[in-house]
């Protein structure tokens, strides 16, 4: 049997897993990322119990435990008096689930993941513009004018996808009306007295803002979302200045207006939601995380998807030790894509709750 050659578009979370689940089958994997460098970009992540499933399967959940922070409760204040509304026990999640809650370094898990990986041909600065099948499979084109050839395409190139575009056409995003800053702080530099050791969830009118540790506890990730319209760009690389959540949260609690100057820097971005696909593979080409089902960070669900998909599309018996391009293609995905409407349409009821705008069939009114 030819071992099928696999081009993955997009070094993400979602392509790096894939290419550790598709490498450990044996196959022969290519990613293509547009960025020159796999950098450090991004903050922090939540992964729950599910998606570290998906890492034991990649035989890296042990890497991210070690780096990750997990929090003996989920804590939710009231964004004025600071009182403590719920207080979720997350430390028994381990019995209950059989794996714990994480909250990690976006880079942290990457590394994990790239570093895992062992005769995957990284090609960097390797932007796809387009993907086309043909006989044998199908065509990566890039922007440099190159093209890699494949058996089997997969499109993980985040919620901007040109492979979705590729195969499916354009869409339009919804922009949610929800705004969101994010920020990072040494947790060594914030006073002992601001209370970030266990991680919260800030509740108040038209927002909410959650901090959590990060790296083993070293950092404090900070994500303020706020109902408005008066910021409509989609990046994760747009910065910011501090003013902009002093004056939105102003009249917020003491300790979280403390917290915000010890991140030296802050980035926003405006929410966007996307429909789902209704099918994720054309042919050859199948999509993965971000590009097949975005979803709003706000839900905290992103990146159990992301891990999840390549765990999911391996063949059922762990005793293979190889995978054939049958079973690759069409990628498993119709388990996966029905459970993930599914999810998705759980998770967006939290969304709801927590701000009226976020979630499937709401509108920007
Ligand atoms: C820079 C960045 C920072 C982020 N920071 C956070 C964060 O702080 N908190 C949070 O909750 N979520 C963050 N996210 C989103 C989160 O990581 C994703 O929602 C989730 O991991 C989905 O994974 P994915 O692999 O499907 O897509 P992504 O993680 O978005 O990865 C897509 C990858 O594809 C590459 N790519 C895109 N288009 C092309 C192309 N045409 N050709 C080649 N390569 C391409 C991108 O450079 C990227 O590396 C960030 C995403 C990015 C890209």
């Amino acid at each position: 049997m030819r071992t099928p050659r696999i081009a993955i578009v997009g070094g993400g979370v979602g392509g790096l897993a894939a290419a550790l689940a598709l490498e450990r089958r044996g196959a022969e994997v290519i990613v293509c990322e547009q960025s020159p460098a796999l950098n450090e970009i991004g903050a922090g992540l939540n992964l729950s119990p599910n998606a570290l499933v998906a890492l034991r399967v990649l035989g890296v959940e042990d890497a991210i435990i070690a780096l990750g922070s997990e929090s003996d409760f989920l804590i939710i204040r009231s964004w004025k008096s600071g009182r403590v509304i719920s207080r979720m026990r997350r430390g028994a999640f381990r019995q209950q689930f059989g794996a714990p809650n994480l909250t990690v370094h976006r880079a942290d898990l990457l590394d994990v993941l790239r570093g895992a990986l062992e005769t995957v041909d990284f090609r960097l600065g390797a932007r796809c513009i387009a993907v086309e099948e043909c006989d044998r499979g199908g065509v990566v084109r890039l922007a440099d004018g190159g093209e890699i050839e494949a058996d089997i395409i997969v499109g993980a190139d985040g919620i901007h996808s040109v492979v979705r575009k590729s195969l499916f056409g354009p869409d339009a995003p919804r922009f949610t009306g929800c705004i969101c800053w994010r920020g990072m702080a040494s947790a060594n530099a914030v006073p002992r007295d601001i209370a970030i050791a266990e991680g919260a969830m800030w509740m108040g009118p038209h927002g909410h803002v959650v901090h959590y540790p990060v790296r083993r506890g070293e950092l404090i990730n900070i994500v303020a979302h706020f109902d408005s319209d008066s910021w409509t760009e989609e990046s994760w690389t747009r910065e910011c200045d501090m003013s902009e959540l002093t004056t939105t949260y102003a009249g917020w609690h003491p300790d979280l207006l403390r917290l915000y100057p010890y991140s030296a820097r802050w980035y926003k971005w405006a929410l966007y939601d996307r429909d789902p696909v209704e099918r994720w593979s054309k042919g050859r080409v199948t999509l993965l995380g971000d590009s097949a089902h975005p979803c709003c960070p706000i839900l905290a669900r992103a990146r159990p998807w992301r891990s999840r998909t390549p765990a999911c599309s391996q063949p059922r018996s762990p005793a293979t030790p190889t995978i054939s391009i049958k079973h690759c293609s069409p990628m498993s995905g119709y388990g996966c894509r029905v459970r993930g409407q599914r999810c998705w349409d759980r998770a967006s009821e939290p969304a709801k709750i927590i701000s009226p705008r976020v979630g499937r069939g709401s509108n920007a009114t």
